[in-house]
């Protein structure tokens, strides 16, 4: 044991005095300038247009290869000119579990479609599913590109929809634009994010000027509020984690919201109940009349907390919950 301490001793020394003279001679070296991370690899993606840098000081970032992003599967694969659904083809299958959608870093960005007053959510509406959100607007309003991408969809359609633009995003997902007066952009153009796309209208199944606004993914809606406050126009998140469940009509950002407030509401008054709970351990003499006496309260509520009977013999040491 002794010895132990001892070496153990001795390694701090060495480690200490080694620490001391690597200061020591740091002081007399000239202090180079900081220099610029240094790409020490570069890493794959599941995306052949997407690439990950590592730098030597820990930190990372994506890079892209716009050509071969524009090659690459998200545009080569269902992309259909014709038809308001891409994916129809596509095995239900083989959609994902969950889906890391990266929304911005430093070669992605975003800019918010169109900010207004919702009057319209994601959801069952006269029980019919309403797949997206409907913003007012003024008749010819700018509405612009969420996200990179490529026009997959620009056309008068004689559906719901009216006059609708479809943009298949790098990231993969695809929004929706309904309702418009006026395209400004052509199928298969390349748009870059905030560039204006459409002019907002009234086309369609609609009962005044509102956009109408959907976001997919291999063809399955979601409620757009999970990507977008569309009060201030933010985005919630650069990184999204994009459920299958969140495909569902019923999932909607919302509730999860309210969901997640009721259980903090929950745990907050378990916390105070917990807090407010007292125990008493039993002692030699001790009877139910005295312990409620000591502890202000009545024998029927030493009975109910604990689940005993007035009659019932107790054992010392047993705690007994007084509050
Ligand atoms: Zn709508």
């Amino acid at each position: 044991m002794k010895r132990l301490f001892a070496v153990a001793t001795l390694f701090a020394l060495t480690y200490f005095c080694a620490a001391g003279q690597s200061a020591d001679s740091l002081a007399v070296q000239p202090i180079e300038p900081v220099a610029s991370p240094i790409v020490v690899d570069t890493l794959a993606t599941e995306s052949p247009a997407l690439s990950v840098l590592l730098f030597n000081d820990g930190t990372w970032r994506y890079v892209q290869n716009r050509t071969t992003e524009q090659d690459s599967l998200v545009y080569n694969r269902y992309w259909d000119n014709d038809n308001i659904s891409a994916y129809n083809s596509m095995p239900k299958d083989s959609l994902p579990s969950s889906v890391a959608i990266n929304l911005v870093d430093s070669l992605k960005s975003y800019r918010y479609p169109y900010v207004g007053r919702i009057t319209s959510r994601y959801g069952i509406r006269h029980r019919r599913p309403h797949n997206g959100i409907d913003i007012a607007l003024k008749v010819g309003d700018t509405i612009c590109a969420a996200f990179d991408g490529r026009v997959r969809f620009s056309k008068a359609t004689d559906t719901g929809y009216g006059t609708l633009i479809i943009i298949r995003h790098d990231n993969g997902l695809e929004t929706y634009h309904g309702h418009l007066s006026a395209r400004l952009v052509e199928e298969n153009d390349r748009v870059v994010a905030g560039q204006p796309i459409a002019l907002g209208g009234n086309s369609g199944r609609s009962t005044g000027p509102h956009l109408h606004f959907e976001t997919r993914y291999l063809g399955q809606s979601f409620d757009p509020e999970r990507l977008i406050n569309f009060r201030t126009g933010e985005l919630r998140r650069d990184h999204f984690l994009l459920k299958k469940g969140y495909f569902s009509i019923y999932s909607k950002y919302s509730q999860d919201f309210n969901a997640e407030a009721e259980r903090n509401e929950a745990e907050k008054k378990e916390t105070a109940l917990s807090a407010e709970k007292r125990y008493y351990k039993v002692r030699s003499g001790d009877y139910l009349g005295l312990i409620a006496k000591r502890n202000h309260t009545t024998v029927s509520a030493l009975c109910r907390l604990n689940g005993i009977k007035s009659t019932t013999t107790l054992q010392i040491g047993r705690v007994l919950r007084v509050k």
